[in-house]
């Protein structure tokens, strides 16, 4: 049973995290009011709390931008098993994240970064519990992101790219990230 007490805590261990005052809202269950008083608190002020959240098909408009959250989504999926299929575990999360920047910055700094923020990679969790984003294998590289409404072309992103670097005839770093995604 989650007490009240769990939920404030849960509250604010996010807050702090910088999660914005709508996933907050959503994973706890409290109301907007409650929870911008703590981010108040939290802040010294609770601006640049608010605000909708995107949909995961509008991070995914190219194929770069669908190698990095599938980046996340890789090591999201592995560190958190099947169980964020069902349900979203802040924690395993917020790890996932960290470890995302930390990959990101050593083997993929050369794409531009989607998930500029957590709340972003909330977004990529939420879909993948909803069935509106499915993590998909391939062969060589393991998971990778399809999302709902994707306008890019589907199917694993690091061959694509792979693919795109043989044609131009150049050498890219996304083999080792790939490998690093899967191995998490
Ligand atoms: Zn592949």
């Amino acid at each position: 049973m989650i007490t009240s007490y769990d939920r404030n805590a849960q509250a604010v261990r996010m807050l702090r995290v910088g999660f914005r005052v709508p996933v907050v809202v959503a994973e706890t269950g409290m109301t907007a009011l409650k929870v911008r008083r703590m981010a108040r608190d939290v802040d010294g002020d609770g601006r640049g709390r608010s605000g909708s959240m995107p949909a995961a098909y509008t991070m995914a408009a190219s194929s770069s931008a669908l190698m990095d959250i599938s980046l996340f989504a890789a090591l999201y999926r592995s560190m958190g098993g099947e169980a964020v299929l069902r349900s979203i575990d802040i924690e395993i999360l917020i790890s996932a994240y960290n470890l995302y920047l930390e990959v990101r910055e050593s083997h993929l700094s050369h794409v531009k970064p989607v998930l500029t923020d957590i709340n972003r990679a909330w977004v990529i969790a939420r879909d993948i519990r909803s069935d509106l984003a499915w993590l998909e294998t391939c062969e060589v590289d393991g998971y990778h992101l399809t999302v709902n409404e994707q306008r890019t072309p589907l199917g694993c992103p690091w061959c694509q790219c792979r693919r795109a670097s043989s044609r131009k005839r150049s050498k890219g770093t996304t083999e080792t990230a790939a490998r690093l995604s899967r191995e998490g």
